[in-house]
């Protein structure tokens, strides 16, 4: 079976020998496709991985061969996330899950940009849905990321209208806002390229953009009546969107960091300090979140139409570099 694997600065196609259970519990599936993750890239930019790992971890896929005790069989076709946290430990008690050693060992594998994969039990009984019929492939590929954002707004802990600013316009940052004012909050967002703020206005996200910050503030200062928006979530990996977020946010606000910045910028103390700022992390979803961004995704209350373009295997390469350089918003790998 083919599999794209990370050699030397660039994604190669190998041919690898084909999954079989071989005795095991779980499901040997067929991958019909995985989109591409912001992730992945990073990954994969900053060679945090190894030369021969498999990338891409947000599969559809059909059930192939099957040993398990769920109600899944042969022929399904299924979507599944890649991590499954203890329940038991420190970290999970205290529901930080994506903290869970356990929560990282698990994987799907050799990995999502492959012909098949193996799932363990575990991933059939925690993180694997059927594929609602009303769903093409690249909409229901959004399940895993969706989780992500919906890990993200349940920590924030919103009250009934609250204004949320979004913090960049890539596919995580549409997403996030999108399920946001589907959660029933008022939302606006902003970014730097044009198309992007076209995109999610044409998805009725109010959305502006953010070069010049005090003419962008203004606009958030006087939709607020003055206050700022009382939750900010950083979908954006620039340093500058932390200016953005502590110009915008009301005092007593919350910020929620939801990807990495290449210089590892931080948030001023005194600042914190004295508008009495809540700064928090969300990084991945557990098995509950997921089920909540299944259950968004399937009664389409969050519309991820429209959203990917689709690359095959063996132009995988292209994808990485298209996604890299802006040119596309999301990219999802026929397989
Ligand atoms: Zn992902
Ligand atoms: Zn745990």
């Amino acid at each position: 079976m083919k599999t794209a694997q990370v050699n030397k600065e660039k994604i190669v196609i190998k041919n690898v020998e084909d999954l079989k259970l071989n005795g095991r519990k779980g499901a040997i599936v067929r991958v019909l496709g995985c989109g591409l993750c912001g992730s992945d890239i990073v990954k994969f930019k900053h060679n945090i991985v190894k030369d021969g790992a498999v990338l891409g971890h947000e599969i559809v896929a059909l059930i192939e061969e099957i040993d398990s005790d769920t109600d899944f069989i042969i022929g399904d076709k299924i979507v599944s996330s890649h991590h499954i946290p203890c329940f038991k430990c420190t970290y999970c008690q205290h529901g930080n899950f994506s903290m869970c050693s356990h929560f990282k060992e698990t994987n799907i594998l050799p990995g999502g940009f492959s012909e098949k994969v193996y799932l363990s039990e575990e991933h059939l009984k925690n993180v694997a849905h059927k594929v609602p019929t009303n769903l093409s492939n690249e909409e229901i590929s959004f399940y895993e990321p969706l989780g992500c954002c919906v890990r993200a707004i349940k920590r924030c802990d919103l009250k009934t209208g609250d204004n949320v600013l979004v913090v960049g316009l890539g596919s995580i940052g549409l997403i996030m806002a999108e399920a946001i004012q589907a959660m029933g909050y008022k939302v606006y967002a902003c970014d730097l390229l044009e198309e992007r703020i076209k995109i999610a206005n044409d998805k009725n996200i109010e959305s502006f953009n953010s070069l010049d910050l005090d003419e962008f503030n203004a606009i958030i200062q006087e939709k607020t009546d003055g206050f700022g928006v009382d939750a900010v979530f950083m979908t954006s990996g620039a340093d500058k969107a932390i200016d953005v977020a502590l110009k915008t946010i009301k005092m007593g606000g919350k910020i929620l960091v939801f990807s990495s910045t290449p210089n590892n910028l931080g948030y001023a103390n005194n600042e914190i300090y004295y508008k009495e700022l809540t700064v928090m992390g969300s990084y991945s979803p557990s098995p509950e979140d997921l089920k909540e961004s299944f259950e968004l995704l399937s009664s389409e209350k969050v519309d991820v139409k429209n959203l990917t373009t689709t690359y095959s295997l063996d132009n995988i390469q292209q994808a990485f570099e298209d996604t890299i350089s802006n040119k596309i918003f999301k990219a999802y790998i026929k397989i």
